[in-house]
């Protein structure tokens, strides 16, 4: 069994399905352009096509459903082949546009609308980012696409209406094709086997037919060997698609995913750039190839426009992005700087809290000419209190207290606890009134206990330690002679 699972792809079905079709594709390059290559061609493309058919029943895939019928649009791609045939082998006959190009176009068309129903399920999410970024990519090859294929076809004599509708109809269904594929390869996501094997395919059959519509359209007889190599692109395009249906991670591959910034690539940005870059290479090498007359610089122009419309769109969503993660990051900051500064016991603030605020305190006291006292406040024998109750209950006062002390205190007094039992206090008044005040605080302490405090009186100059200080003196000398009670520090 162990030794099974570590045999790696070998032996898997989609690997030896993707190693015989390797053969077949070589040996197809042998067969004589007769009915025997027609046959073998749709040999290899059906095989493809039930591949992916029962690899995703075998390997229940979600939306299993989508999936085959992915398959059955390759079949109506297969019904062309044979059309063509039958009317090229068998009735001797080169019509254009034949009834092979319906199959082809209808095949095209519903394959778009199935990659299109599977890409939804798989990215529901919205991304402005990753649809600017695939319109880029397909607007730059809609360009050369124009420049090349679209316009000579619309302005082609020789074709009736049809043709040329025809002849547009291919270009512009790759060209839906170019714009999915480059969502599915930057929408993020699952990238398993499967994943990279549907990938390959798609590119294939777009190599193929770029290919072959170039050739076409500039009349060139590439010879037998190259039109074996078309051929062969088409028939990795059917195979790579029958491997990722047998390919086990077919199974998730349409699975909802959430959209994870990735953040760009290298190889992203490089691609992008490169697509942002096509209008003005076409017009330098119109320009340089007679003499300064661009052919196409209404279209260039306006792919140029487009091109500096969408980056720019890009940008404002990427700006927007990092706004957005830079408040969130501002919020959690503050949150952070509020939790390290407040107590988890009682909800005070806490040590490093009164540390910022002590000084600030002193400042203002100090601008609105008003006195300042400064308290530390101590529970009583509260070793013992723990003792006898628990650590819990001690725990428990030490909240109570904190609340009930608070409960008599002004909004602009500051009580912290200063550590263990040990709390520190800031009023603006004078000594006398903030003892009257400590006076009133003491018998709101909880559970029958008591506190004693020492008040020190800011003399206006005095650093914060040293009035602490005082305070801390007066508070032993409160503890000294009785505890429960206030004592206010010498000058
Ligand atoms: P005194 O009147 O002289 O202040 O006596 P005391 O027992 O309060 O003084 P001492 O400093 O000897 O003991 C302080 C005690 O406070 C020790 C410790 O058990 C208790 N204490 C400090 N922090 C906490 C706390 O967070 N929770 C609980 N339950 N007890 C604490
Ligand atoms: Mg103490
Ligand atoms: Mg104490």
């Amino acid at each position: 069994m162990r030794l099974r699972r570590g045999m790696s792809a070998v032996g898997r079905p989609w690997f030896l399905y993707t190693a015989v079709l390797a053969i077949a594709i070589l040996g197809y390059f042998r067969v004589p352009d007769t009915w025997a290559q027609t046959a073998s061609y749709d040999a290899i493309a059906v095989s493809g096509i039930l591949a992916m058919a029962i690899g995703v029943r075998r390997n229940r895939a979600a939306a299993a459903g989508l999936w085959i019928m992915l398959a059955g649009c390759k079949l109506i791609a297969v019904c062309g082949d044979l059309s063509y045939a039958w009317y090229a082998r068998h009735l001797h006959l080169s019509l254009y546009p034949a009834p092979a190009d319906g199959f082809y176009l209808t095949g095209g068309a519903l394959e778009i609308v199935v990659l299109v129903l599977i890409l939804r399920r798989r990215l529901p999410a919205r991304d402005p980012g990753g649809v600017i970024e695939a319109v880029i990519l397909t607007g730059s090859a809609a360009l050369v696409a124009w420049v090349f294929l679209l316009k000579p076809a619309t302005q082609d004599d020789g074709l009736t209406a049809v043709g040329r509708l025809v002849a547009i109809s291919y270009p512009i269904i790759d060209l839906l094709l170019v714009m999915l594929l480059a969502r599915i390869l930057i929408g993020g996501g699952v990238r398993n086997g499967a994943f990279r094997l549907l990938a390959c395919g798609m590119i294939s059959y777009l190599v193929a037919d770029y290919a072959w519509a170039f050739t076409n359209h500039f009349q060139f007889d590439a010879g037998t060997f190259a039109s074996h190599l078309l051929d062969a692109g088409y028939l990795l395009a059917f195979g790579l698609y029958g491997a990722a249906g047998l390919h086990p991670g077919i199974r998730d591959l349409a699975e909802p995913v959430q959209v994870t910034d990735r953040g760009f690539s290298r190889w992203r940005l490089a691609l992008l750039t490169s697509a942002t870059m096509i209008a003005p290479a076409l017009l330098t090498a119109q320009a340089w190839s007679s003499h300064n007359q661009v052919a196409d610089a209404t279209a260039i122009a306006g792919g140029c426009v487009a091109m500096f419309l969408l980056v720019v769109a890009r940008m404002t969503v990427l700006i927007r992005q990092v706004e957005r993660q830079a408040s969130v990051l501002e919020n959690q900051a503050e949150e952070l700087t509020e939790l390290a500064q407040r107590d988890t016991l009682t909800g005070l603030p806490n040590r490093r809290a009164w540390e910022q605020r002590l000084p600030l305190a002193l400042d203002h006291a100090r601008r609105d000419g008003n006195p300042l006292s400064l308290a530390v406040i101590d529970l009583d024998l509260f070793k013992r209190f723990n003792d006898e109750y628990g650590h819990q209950a001690g725990d428990r006062l030490l909240k109570e207290a904190a609340a009930a002390w608070t409960s008599g205190l002004r909004a602009g007094d500051l009580l912290v606890r200063y550590g263990g039992e040990e709390f520190a206090l800031v009023v603006e008044t004078g000594g006398a009134q903030a003892g009257e005040l400590l006076d009133r605080l003491r018998p709101l302490t909880p559970s029958g206990q008591t506190f004693s405090a020492g008040v020190a009186v800011w003399d206006g100059q005095e650093p914060s330690d040293a009035l602490f200080a005082r305070a801390d003196a007066a508070l032993y000398e409160a503890k000294r002679t009785g505890r429960d009670r206030v004592a206010l520090a010498m000058v």
